[in-house]
C-alpha cells in the first residue's frame, strides 16, 4: 500500500517555512491505518517491551493503537501542567527558544524495556527529550519508531545510540 500518497504536505504551516506534514488522510483510511499498526506490532511483537511512550498529541493515535495490539502499556508525555500526577521534566531547545517534556513518575519502572513513537521525527528535540525522560525513570528504551522520518533535519543524531525505525522517510 502507498502510505506516502495519504500524508499531506501543508505548506506554512503552523508557522511561514514549514512544511508540514498531516497524517490525518492516511487516519482516515481505515486500512492504511490497520497497515501501519499491523507493520509496527510485526516489528515489536517479540521484543518483550514492558510499554510504549508516545508523545502529545499525534503520538497518541499511534502509540494507544499499537499498545493495545501489543497487549502492553501506554504512557502518555505530555507539554508542562497537563499531567495531574508527580512528574519529571525535560526541557530542550527550539528553532527559538524552549519547551519542555513531562512524564508520570510511576509511568515506567526501572528495567522496563520501552518503545518511543511519535508521527514525526523532525529535528529531533522531541524524541531526544522523551528518551531523557524514561531514562530518568529508569526505564531502557529499545527503539525509536516513528511514522515519518524527516532525514534532511537530521534529527537522527539527536537520538545518539537510541535505534531508530520509521516507515516512510521524506
Ligand atoms: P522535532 O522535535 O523537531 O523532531 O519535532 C517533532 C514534533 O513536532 C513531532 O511531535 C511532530 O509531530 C511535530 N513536527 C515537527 N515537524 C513537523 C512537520 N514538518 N510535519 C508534521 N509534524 C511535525
Amino acid at each position: 500500500m502507498d502510505f506516502k500518497s495519504l500524508i499531506r504536505d501543508v505548506p506554512d504551516f503552523p508557522k511561514k517555512g514549514i512544511l508540514f506534514k498531516d497524517i490525518t488522510p492516511l487516519l482516515k483510511n481505515p486500512q492504511a491505518f490497520q497497515k501501519v499498526i499491523h507493520q509496527m506490532a510485526e516489528r515489536y511483537k517479540n521484543r518483550n517491551l514492558n510499554g510504549i511512550v508516545a508523545m502529545e498529541s499525534r503520538g497518541f493515535i499511534l502509540g494507544g493503537a499499537l499498545a493495545a495490539q501489543l497487549g502492553v502499556a501506554f504512557i502518555p508525555v505530555r507539554k508542562p501542567g497537563k499531567l495531574p500526577w508527580k512528574t519529571y521534566q525535560e526541557t530542550y531547545d527550539l528553532e527559538y527558544g524552549k519547551d519542555t517534556l513531562e512524564i508520570h513518575q510511576d509511568s515506567v519502572a526501572p528495567g522496563d524495556k520501552i518503545l518511543v513513537l511519535d508521527d514525526v521525527l523532525a529535528t529531533g528535540g522531541t524524541a531526544a527529550a522523551t528518551i531523557r525522560l524514561v531514562e530518568k525513570a529508569g526505564g531502557q528504551v529499545v527503539e525509536a519508531c516513528f511514522l515519518i522520518h524527516l532525514t534532511f533535519l537530521n534529527g537522527h543524531e539527536k537520538l545518539k545510540s537510541t535505534p531508530l525505525y520509521s516507515i516512510l522517510q521524506f
